[in-house]
């Protein structure tokens, strides 16, 4: 992929930016001629084009993606790397200050990180915040909170009844993590239709989980699969469901009403068709089909329906790439039926919403970080799968 024009606007500077057009992805329209005056990293005024310029770019601006889900410590170098990069005192690995990298070349901004068991999104975290790495901002979870012998202790710990569950929150806080992130059931089967690991935690367990994070000011990130898993999610008043494979109609209904958003994260079910043949039966070809394929007509109803969506790639998973399984994921959310505009939205403002910094992020708008896109065409209309961006600008 032909790398874009890097823009990188320095916090302690001024600029006075022109461009071509500035692209609305809530409404589709186009502001021609539009002047931007960026201090601090952030877009402090927006107007006409004046002769007063520093530069100029030919481009058509979008905000900057969103990835709603991504693992920055998770299959770096076989499963004990993360700890290897803790024991070796390593403060960001060179794998994922690349991982931070590709993200930008991808034209993503903003990630919201799904756990590991060692911190090291966390750490990756505060570098960028701390200018010490370049990357896209990230919305770090820390360590997931599963159950002893469930799955999913390799992203987090396992915790077991309320008095457990509020000492990780409290750790949790002290970390200063963006969201917290629960795993109430297990994955999706790659051989049996419609089979999905039990579930994990109880209601009681869940609705203490939700209050004890939002009384310290945090939002939670389930990963749930199964009718009965993402019901029992949305009840409890979860903030995003991750994954979400087979949840039914009556559900999507509900997250609508309620407003708890949905995170479907097809490409890591898509990736393993391409593993079926040489997985000696774990993977098998026709189930992974029927399952993504049951997921894109789900994204369709959701969509439909007016769940609150955000995209997510899992990224770190088996087959997906950090940054570059974005731009795979939105085609598939093209493939669903959703219209380019739709798509444009749920890889910006939605995600955001997502990730709870739809006051920073997702709109080119005075007050929030100057993180966009540069288009030579206005690519609004296009499914933005087929696009690359020609330029990425962001705070440094
Ligand atoms: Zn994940």
């Amino acid at each position: 992929m032909k790398k874009p024009v890097f823009l990188k606007l320095e916090r302690d500077r001024k600029y006075l930016i022109g461009a071509r057009g500035i692209v609305d992805v809530r409404t589709g329209q186009v502001e021609e001629n539009v002047c931007l005056a960026v201090e601090g990293g952030r877009i402090r005024w927006m107007g006409p084009a004046d002769s007063e310029l520093e530069f100029y770019l030919p481009y058509y601006l979008t905000p900057g993606f969103v990835d709603c889900h991504v693992h920055l410590g998770l299959g770096l170098d076989g499963e004990k790397d993360g700890l290897r990069v803790v024991e070796r005192g390593e403060r960001v690995p060179v794998e994922v200050r690349k991982r931070l990298k590709t993200c930008l070349h991808h034209g993503v901004v903003l990630i919201r990180d799904g756990g590991d068991k060692y911190g090291v999104a966390l750490r990756a975290r505060t570098a960028v915040a701390d200018r010490m790495v370049e990357g896209p901002e990230t919305v770090s979870t820390g360590f997931a909170l599963c159950k002893m012998g469930g799955y999913g202790s390799f992203l987090g710990r396992p915790v077991s009844g309320v008095k457990e569950i509020e000492d990780a929150l409290e750790q949790l806080a002290d970390l200063k993590v963006g969201q917290v992130k629960v795993i109430i059931s297990g994955i999706v089967s790659f051989r049996n239709f419609g089979e999905v690991g039990k579930i994990q935690f109880t209601s009681e367990e869940l609705e203490f989980l939700v209050e004890a994070a939002r009384v310290r000011g945090l939002k939670v990130m389930a990963h749930a699969s199964g009718r009965e898993a993402v019901m029992l999610a949305v009840r409890a008043g979860v903030h995003s469901v991750e994954h979400g494979y087979f949840v039914e109609e009556d559900t999507l209904e509900e997250m609508a009403e309620r407003g708890t958003a949905w995170v479907p994260t097809v490409i890591p079910v898509f990736a393993a068709l391409q593993r079926a043949d040489e997985s000696s039966g774990t993977v098998v070809k026709n189930v992974v089909e029927k399952t993504y394929r049951k997921q894109l007509e789900t994204i369709r109803r959701a969509a439909a329906l007016g769940v609150k969506m955000g995209i997510g790639t899992d990224a770190g998973a088996v087959g997906v790439g950090h940054g570059e399984a974005f731009r795979r994921e939105m085609a598939l959310y093209h493939e669903a039926g959703l219209t380019p505009r739709q798509i444009w939205e749920m890889a910006t403002l939605g995600g955001a919403e997502v990730v709870g910094a739809e006051q920073d992020y997702g709109t080119l708008t005075p007050g929030k970080v100057a993180a966009f896109l540069g288009f030579r065409e206005n690519p609004i209309w296009k499914p933005p799968h087929l696009l690359q961006p020609d330029l990425v600008a962001y705070p440094v």
